[in-house]
């Protein structure tokens, strides 16, 4: 994206603040005016010496006030207007940068790492409220200074003020010059601030391990390089900067001095009076600031553009796909695969494809040195022609190896990954076909990794769409998931607050309020990722029953590693390396002697172990 493209997106961005953006420019209009009304008065001030006219001194008193007084508020009004319209802008653009991230599929964040996005959203749209207001302050109010002295000396002497025009272009290419530069720059300063962010993000979030394994010194190291860099990108764009200025100011100087000896010759100037020569200097020296200023506005522009690019980088990201709009009246809960083959999206290179996260126990660098033959060759497949169906009501249990495509297998029903080939459907219709929300809608699932918001538990439980839902029906959840006890013991019960800032729970306990949350949703479709992994056994038993309570009206799909679980299910699903090697009863597959024998001797050895 071009930079004045960016500029002219951003600007956009402005159009439903224009009442206050034309209160910023009238206010900044009138502060220019000032200017050189200053300049004239001099020339009064010089005539009312001269002539020792005692009203014109008392008036020119009165005068400096006035002018003073319509210069602040000129000023006000205009560094009000424009800093309203551009912070505006930034809430509008993080609003919608946040309604954007939302609305991605969740195949972005396995490839953006989260720092780098969180960092967009607070660094880059910071810099580009700054950086739009503060440059458009300054464009307006020293461009408008400019134009109004420029008018005014042209209109005082035109002949002369022809030598300050013709320092424009000048002045010009070397702003262009700068500019450039400063461009690139900004560009790299935001790249570092994402991997300060990033590499904070990630010490945080692994603090334990950092502690435990003696990270510190790496992450320290780290951390020092990226910030380095940020310092080193900064220092470029403030030299760039102070180079740019005095440049400037010096092409200024000599404009004003070759205008000041040409106005001293006085056979081109002899009919000047003293006082129009003094107003025509004071106009010219008024010009030098605004000038020096506007140049530069040029590095607070391009850091704008920079962050305004990234921005808008991120908001033109493809959204999930839900064109079916599809609703089922009623949902059976029938769910069947059709050779459904699936790949996770590979990590794209500037260059080239390369390095696919899925199967990442294969060495991966060698892979980045593949032709296009190379990988035509490797099936980076993670879901091998999977067909299945799955009866409503029915109880199916996945086994096989860690890495076997189960949890893949998984989120594909509520299509947080859409399949490379092949279709699913729910009771007969493409769940393509389906709404997104109305598909999602069908669907439970409770995963090893349970998301708590910062709110009660009661919150917690009835999150989302399920916010209408009863205390009563809240309560009858937190019951069935076996976690009223703890929830109860609890000095605000339900109440209570949950997350950074509130009380923490243990594995056990978050996991029995994701399950809680899942039986309120009393979804067709209950999806159980490793779902009581974190319980202990007496807990689990318990969670045990209330899970086969409610698998009883229901389609349920346990991804499974408890010998208990597995037993009761209706049918058991063997896979391994992406495909489905055995299906059948837990006696068949007993009696058949196959992979699910030799899985079986491991739950014997191993049970309750947390995988299989
Ligand atoms: P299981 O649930 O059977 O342990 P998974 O479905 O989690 O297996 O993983 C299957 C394969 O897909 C693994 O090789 C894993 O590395 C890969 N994989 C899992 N999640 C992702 C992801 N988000 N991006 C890329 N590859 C992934």
């Amino acid at each position: 994206m071009s930079s004045w493209t960016t500029y002219k997106r951003l600007l956009r961005y402005t159009i439903p603040y224009k009442t206050a953006m034309v209160v910023g420019v009238v206010g900044f209009l009138i502060y220019a005016q000032t200017q050189w009304i200053w300049a004239e008065l001099i020339k009064y001030i010089f005539s009312a010496i001269d002539s020792g006219d005692q009203t014109a001194k008392n008036l020119i008193a009165v005068a400096i006030m006035v002018i003073f007084l319509v210069r602040g508020i000129g000023s006000f009004l205009g560094s009000y207007g424009v800093a309203y319209v551009a912070r505006k802008v930034v809430h509008d653009l993080r609003v919608e940068l946040f309604r954007q991230l939302l609305s991605l599929s969740p195949s972005y964040f396995d490839q953006h790492a989260s720092g780098r996005v969180l960092s967009k959203i607070t660094y880059n749209v910071e810099q580009v409220a700054g950086s739009s207001s503060e440059a458009l302050k300054i464009i307006l109010q020293e461009g408008l200074i400019v134009i109004g002295l420029m008018v005014y000396l042209i209109y005082s002497h035109w002949k002369l003020s022809l030598l300050f025009v013709l320092i424009f272009p000048l002045i010009g290419w070397v702003v262009r010059y700068a500019s450039r530069r400063l461009n690139l720059v900004s560009q790299r300063i935001q790249d570092s601030m994402g991997d300060v962010t990033h590499i904070a993000s990630e010490a945080l979030n692994g603090f334990n391990v950092v502690k435990l394994y003696g990270g510190g010194p790496f992450e320290r190291q780290r951390f020092d390089d990226a910030s380095q860099n940020n310092l080193k990108q900064s220092m470029k764009l403030v030299v760039t900067q102070s180079i740019n200025t005095p440049v400037v100011q010096c092409i200024v100087s000599i404009a004003m001095s070759a205008m000041v000896w040409v106005a001293l010759q006085p056979q081109l100037f002899g009919d000047t009076s003293a006082a129009d020569f003094i107003a025509y200097l004071t106009a010219a020296g008024l010009m030098v600031k605004p000038i020096r200023q506007l140049t530069q506005v040029n590095g607070t522009i391009q850091r704008g553009i920079a962050g305004a690019r990234s921005i808008f980088e991120l908001m033109d990201e493809p959204r999930e796909r839900d064109e079916g709009g599809q609703r089922l009246s009623h949902v059976r809960g029938e769910l069947a695969f059709h050779e459904v083959c699936f790949e996770y999206p590979l990590l794209e290179d500037k260059s080239h494809r390369h390095t696919p996260a899925a199967e990442s126990d294969d060495d991966a660098p060698s892979r980045q040195d593949d032709g296009q033959q190379g990988q035509a060759e490797r099936d980076h497949r993670v879901l091998k022609e999977i067909t299945l169906t799955i009866k409503p009501g029915e109880m199916v249990a996945f086994v096989g190896r860690s890495g076997a495509g189960k949890s893949t297998l998984a989120s594909l029903i509520p299509r947080f990954y859409d399949p490379t080939s092949g279709t699913i459907t729910l009771d007969g219709v493409p769940i393509e076909a389906l709404s997104l929300s109305h598909l999602r809608e069908q669907v439970a699932m409770v995963t090893q990794e349970v998301a708590l918001f910062n709110a009660t538990i009661a919150h917690n439980i009835a999150y989302g769409t399920l916010e209408g839902a009863t205390p009563e029906e809240i309560r009858a959840a937190a019951e069935d998931a076996n976690a009223l006890e703890f929830i109860d013991a609890l000095p605000d019960g339900m109440n209570t607050l949950l997350g950074e800032e509130g009380v923490q729970l243990s594995g056990g306990q978050r996991q029995r309020l994701a399950i809680a949350r899942a039986l309120l949703k009393n979804a067709p479709l209950l999806i159980l990722d490793e779902a009581t992994s974190a319980l202990d056994n007496a807990s689990e038993r318990i969670i045990q029953t209330a899970l086969e309570r409610v698998m009883q009206n229901r389609t349920t799909l346990v991804i499974a590693h408890r010998l208990s679980t597995i037993e009761a299910a209706d049918t058991i699903v063997v896979m391994d390396q992406g495909r489905i090697v055995e299906v059948g009863t837990h006696k068949a597959l007993l009696a058949q002697g196959g992979i699910y024998t030799e899985l079986q001797s491991t739950f014997n050895k191993t049970q309750p172990s947390k995988q299989v």
